[in-house]
């Protein structure tokens, strides 16, 4: 479906002369949107402008020939810029479908069965789509059997990471300190493939801004108090609009801007991780915020039993119950905790 698209964009600029295109600023327009809506980078629209720190309804920004609306005989010749080469990228454990691909192809390719893959990325038939990225590799093992990269050693205010993995950035999510992106296997895992179903939920969604999970050995992390094993992890918010800085920093809310469906499909799909192994253990989150998704979700027919066993709110910031709680400061960023995985056996809640 991507590469549909990224042709449909390519066919609709070639019937524009080329030079001196112009795109004047809306109300809503980000940065994103608009380098996306006209197959740009952000570097390559950043680069044909000089920018401020915000973006004013009305304001011309230059559009540059970008490598996405380039001509294919450069991509052929192998000059592929940076954004071309991030736009399908296959990640470790993960491969991205292009064209022509089946199933069974990317099952044999991988040494897997299509049984796997389909457990593996949530799939009820067959069907796939160009563009779609597929997880490849069990998260708890590697295909040849032996166990996962990353042991969380200890816990997470008083412990260590020992083969920990670095989360890697993609389109659909950039993550602010790459030195502090590391985690164990359960921890990246979940992370990633919630974040890629939002984006296959919401094409157009802005990329996620990922802060610290752990260092590349773990230990103390500064200025968190935990942190320290490879299962705690920083996640900012999905919002309407991309407020000025993100996703290169947090963004603060209590609600406004706050993209209530996507962030819900995000934390249902973490929430439903809770009772494996490596799964889920517990989301810090600002109790206005907490309200906000709550209301959400009631009205969309949730139980009540559901409702109590994923929120604190409306029992009281101070009741230790429910999946997602209030600890101060988390109205700018998720606090993701993981469980100890299947073969941690050092690992401490
Ligand atoms: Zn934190």
């Amino acid at each position: 479906m991507l590469r549909c698209l990224i042709i449909a964009v390519a066919s609709t600029l070639i019937a524009i002369p080329a030079s001196a295109k112009s795109h004047t600023v809306r109300s809503g327009d980000s940065l994103w949107t608009i380098a996306r809506k006209h197959g740009c980078t952000l570097n390559e629209l950043k680069r044909a402008n000089k920018l401020g720190k915000f973006l004013r309804p009305g304001q011309k920004l230059r559009i540059p020939r970008c490598s996405k609306s380039g001509s294919q005989k450069s991509n052929k010749r192998g000059k592929q810029t940076r954004s071309k080469k991030y736009r399908g990228r296959s990640g470790r454990g993960t491969y991205v479908v292009k064209s022509g691909d089946t199933l069974g192809r990317i099952a044999a390719r991988h040494h897997q069965s299509i049984k796997k893959l389909k457990k593996w990325n949530g799939l009820k038939g067959n069907l796939i789509r160009a563009g779609q990225r597929l997880r490849v590799s069990s998260p708890s093992y590697k295909h040849d059997g032996r166990p996962v990269e990353g042991q969380s050693v200890g816990g997470p205010p008083r412990g260590r990471l020992a083969g920990g993995k670095q989360m890697q950035e993609t389109e659909e999510w950039h993550i602010r300190r790459p030195h502090n992106a590391w985690g164990t296997a359960y921890t990246i895992y979940h992370l990633e493939a919630a974040i890629a179903a939002v984006r296959a939920k919401y094409p157009d969604i802005h990329p996620l801004s990922v802060g610290d999970l752990s260092a590349k050995k773990g230990g103390r992390l500064y200025p968190h108090k935990s942190h320290q094993s490879g299962r705690d992890a920083d996640i900012g918010f999905y919002f309407d609009n991309v407020p000025a800085g993100y996703p290169k920093y947090f963004a603060r809310t209590h609600g406004s801007g706050f993209h209530v469906a996507a962030n819900w499909l995000f934390l249902r799909l973490l929430l439903k991780t809770a009772n494996t192994k490596g799964g889920l253990q517990v989301v810090f989150l600002d109790y206005k915020l907490q309200k906000v998704l709550y209301e959400y979700v009631k009205e969309n027919g949730a139980s009540d039993e559901f409702l109590l066993r994923a929120f604190q709110y409306p029992r009281g910031i101070s009741t230790r119950v429910g999946l997602i709680r209030h600890e101060p400061g988390h109205d700018n960023h998720y606090h993701f905790r993981f469980k100890c995985g299947a073969s941690e056996s050092h690992c401490y809640r």
